[in-house]
């Protein structure tokens, strides 16, 4: 394998990876961890449950940064996103996505629980922008939120539920791609970012039969925009950041789905390959990017590549029944880079 030295070619990109702790069922099934972290050198090693050699019991991945089962979502959020989000206050796009297989922690890294130690990187991302515009004087700022969702490449308002019918994407000059009719709300604090977040949350599930089902099908994307103006020079700045809970990344073959089903799951799995895809030609420094795949990639193309950063969360756990999955997560995580 190449070192990573020569897979870094893009700084702008930045892939991590997280394994959840084991839960209940695990534990009360006597699952076995075939996970090892090692944190100071950015490794993940899977051993191989069924492995029948002694050189095919351990896959080894290295990374930008790992973190185990321990890690905090405060020392998370400190070394890896809040970078990101001060140059998004400094007028850069990024963006943040949660990937993996339902189950793995992909909302809890993004959204957290809701207490404030438990906060994952959304809430977190409010405190640090309203913070820093609090502490900040000469400039006026302009924030407003977006909260949408992509399931079965329909582009649904998760803010205004009324418009709940499918958005349509627009490429408009000099502004790039648009959803059109996307209501977009102002905000004067983190509570009032944190309210909006909730409000969407409670839309996303509205209507879906099976709350974890849907969610577990969807792409939600909660897009923050901050218009920051120079009070005497009347210069604006803009800066955009996109909080991406993916749907889940399972396969097809797991879930058996049939019909309707399986059409919704290759959708998935086209988007997320897409998305993975954009990240590997940005992080090569490849001269063709591949936005026009799907809507996912379409959507985020301003915030994507340029004077973008993105950061690739990909959640794994650590059990020996999940030993597929992980490995394929381990591998699409490792591509993008
Ligand atoms: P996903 O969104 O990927 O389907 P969830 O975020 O819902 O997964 O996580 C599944 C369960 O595991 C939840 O109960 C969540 O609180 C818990 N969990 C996930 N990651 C962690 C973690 N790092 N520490 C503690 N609990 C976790
Ligand atoms: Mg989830």
């Amino acid at each position: 394998t190449p070192s990573r030295e020569s897979l870094s070619q893009n700084e702008a990109v930045q892939v991590i990876v997280r394994c959840r702790p084991m839960n209940s069922q695990e534990k009360q099934a006597d699952c076995n961890r075939v996970v090892n972290v090692y944190s100071n050198r950015g490794v993940i090693e899977v051993e191989n449950p069924k492995a029948r050699s002694e050189n095919e019991r351990k896959k080894i991945f290295t990374y930008d940064a790992v973190y185990d089962w321990n890690a905090s979502q405060q020392c998370l959020y400190d070394e890896t996103v809040r970078p990101l989000v001060s140059s998004v206050l400094e007028g850069y796009n990024g963006c943040v996505f949660a990937y993996g297989q339902t189950g793995t922690g992909k909302t809890y890294t993004m959204e957290g629980l809701d207490c404030e130690e438990q906060w994952g990187v959304i809430p977190r991302a409010f405190q640090q922008i309203w913070t820093h515009i609090n502490r900040t004087t000469g400039l006026e700022f302009l924030v407003t939120v977006r909260y949408l969702e992509i399931y079965m490449e329909d582009i649904r308002d998760l803010l205004k539920i009324k418009n709940s019918k499918s958005l349509e994407l627009r490429e408009i000059t000099g502004k790039g791609v648009c959803v059109t009719h996307l209501h977009s709300q102002t905000c004067q604090s983190a509570d009032d970012m944190l309210r909006a977040m909730r409000v969407g949350n409670k839309n996303r599930t509205s209507g879906a039969t099976n709350m974890n089902e849907h969610s577990s099908r969807s792409h939600a994307i909660f897009q923050i925009v901050i218009e920051m103006a120079e009070l005497h020079s009347k210069k604006v700045k803009v800066g955009k950041l996109n909080l991406v809970d993916l749907a889940g990344s399972e396969r097809q073959s797991k879930t058996g789905a049939t019909g309707e089903r399986f059409k919704e799951a290759t959708k998935i799995n086209k988007a997320l390959s897409s998305l993975g895809n954009v990240i590997y030609a940005l992080a090569e420094n490849s001269q063709h990017i591949p936005y026009r795949d799907s809507k996912l990639t379409r959507l985020l193309q301003d915030s994507l590549g340029g004077n973008s950063k993105t950061i690739m969360i990909a959640n794994i756990g650590p059990a020996n029944c999940n030993y597929e999955e992980t490995i394929i997560t381990l591998r699409y995580a490792y591509r993008a880079k």
